[in-house]
């Protein structure tokens, strides 16, 4: 058996077609135009390309794109009252503070000090608790990715067993929480698991979240399951040659065994081109989202939990 791949990247660009017609929409129907504001402090080398790449298609959908970019001295105090003018600020609909942050900072503290409304991340507390309580709420950009593209290929996804691997705050407890919502009987596995390979065995849906190169054996994998990859993992790839400075080329793979799971598998996302091009669509996504919600519009079909 060969696993269907589910092509995030044609998924993405579905999405943010949908967004930027609706987007369309709400600017000649009622003169809005959706707005992110993006907040990076520091240069990390990674989150420069997310964020860049963030700003891009936010204005490829047709909606406003404001960057911020702060010194990674910029205080506590300063950043805090950054957040507080682009909460009051009737432009931006959305707002995502960049993580990491520099140590100094206080991840927590800065994260819920954004109006739980323009929270596109999903991340403050209020939203965590909203989706924990079944309530509606700004959901997590990768979850609900995965989320829209295992509706797409199953259609219903009641009385399913999943398993998430992973229990972070950003990916594993909310797919976790979203599974639960759409009816499966979810599992979450972590570090601490014990016999991880038969519990995957259980498993009509796995989702990986895990950070490490190829963990999930083919062997895990029940035949037929369908198998989300989040991980992104960089790894070695002597075959590719190497880089002027002499130093080996290295290629992304994902938490999945993916050669070998592909053979088991009913449907499989790949690394790249799975789970990956599907968050920054839904990130496009929660910004409409909040934007309808704000103004009393009403919500586009199928681009929320
Ligand atoms: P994290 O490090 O916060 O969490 C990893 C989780 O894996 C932990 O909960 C831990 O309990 C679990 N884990 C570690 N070792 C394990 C083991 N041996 N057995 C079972 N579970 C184990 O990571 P994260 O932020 O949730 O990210 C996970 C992966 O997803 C990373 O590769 C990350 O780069 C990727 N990611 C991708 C996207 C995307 O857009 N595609 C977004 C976020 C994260």
């Amino acid at each position: 058996m060969t696993a269907q791949l589910i092509d995030g990247k044609a998924f993405a660009a579905s999405v943010r077609e949908k967004v930027s017609t609706h987007v369309a929409q709400i600017a000649e129907t009622h003169g809005v135009t959706p707005g992110l504001a993006v907040v990076l402090v520091g240069e990390d080398p990674a989150s420069e390309v997310y964020v860049r790449s963030k700003g891009k298609q936010t204005v490829e959908v047709g909606m406003n794109s404001f960057e911020y970019k702060l010194s990674a001295e910029t205080s506590e105090e300063a950043l805090l009252e950054l957040i507080e003018t682009l909460n009051a600020d009737t432009s931006v609909h959305g707002i995502l503070v960049q993580l990491p942050l520099p140590a100094h900072l206080n991840e927590s503290l800065v994260i819920n000090a954004i109006d739980p409304a323009k929270d596109v991340d999903g991340f403050h507390i209020s939203n965590v608790g909203l989706l924990g309580t079944g309530q509606k709420s700004m959901v997590p950009c990768t979850p609900l990715g995965c989320l829209m593209m295992l509706r797409d290929y199953h259609g219903s996804l009641s009385g399913l067993n999943a398993v998430v691997i992973g229990r972070s705050n950003i990916v594993g407890k909310p797919m976790a929480q979203l599974l639960l919502g759409d009816s499966c009987t979810v599992t979450i596995a972590h570090s601490r698991t014990k016999d991880l390979p038969e519990v995957v065995r259980r498993a009509d849906i796995v989702v990986a979240a895990v950070g490490r190169p190829h963990f999930v054996q083919g062997d895990w994998v029940k035949p037929g399951a369908t198998v989300i990859d989040v991980g992104i993992n960089r790894i070695p790839a002597p075959e590719k040659g190497l880089r002027d400075d002499g130093s080996v080329k290295t290629r992304l793979v994902g938490d999945v065994d993916f050669d070998a799971a592909v053979s088991v598998a009913g449907a499989i996302t790949p690394v790249p081109g799975g789970v990956g091009p599907m968050t920054i669509a839904c990130l496009l996504a929660n910004t409409l989202t909040a934007c309808c919600r704000a103004h009393g519009f009403a919500e586009p079909e199928g681009l929320t939990a």
